[in-house]
């Protein structure tokens, strides 16, 4: 169960980051600011 609710965050999270990394080119796109911008979106 809590499995499924991690996997399903990841699927939303990454959805959301493809969007802002669309929307917002100019923002760094390596490994480690990704991971970055991943922390912060789970934190929220
Ligand atoms: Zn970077």
């Amino acid at each position: 169960m809590a499995y499924e609710i991690k996997n399903y965050m990841e699927v939303i999270v990454d959805e959301f980051l493809n969007d802002v990394l669309r929307k917002y080119k100019d923002v760094c796109h390596c490994k480690r600011c990704i991971s970055d911008i991943k922390a912060l979106t789970l934190n929220n």
